[in-house]
């Protein structure tokens, strides 16, 4: 659904086209999806018709800022030391 052209030059899923001018040119640069109810997020580096999505579960995320930070279940948030990974 979000690689859809459909709708050009108002589709989700958006390229750069020829003569153009750049103030109107738009193009898609990352697609996210996010599943509240699996814990889930999607993430296409690109536009998504060309590039595919990579998961991540969110309870692995929380589980891995918990284990970095012992705070967390203090109530305290801070920031986790290294950043998500693609698994
Ligand atoms: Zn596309």
């Amino acid at each position: 659904m979000l690689a859809d052209h459909e709708t050009s030059p108002g589709s989700i899923c958006l390229h750069i086209e020829a003569g153009v001018p750049l103030v109107k040119n738009y193009e898609s640069i990352a697609s996210i999806i996010f599943d509240l109810t699996a814990g889930t997020v999607d993430i296409a580096e690109g536009p998504p018709c060309e590039y595919p999505y990579h998961r991540l579960s969110l309870n692995d995320c929380l589980r891995r800022w918990a284990a970095a930070s012992p705070s967390l279940s203090q109530g305290e948030v801070r920031r986790p030391e290294r950043g998500l990974s693609h698994n």
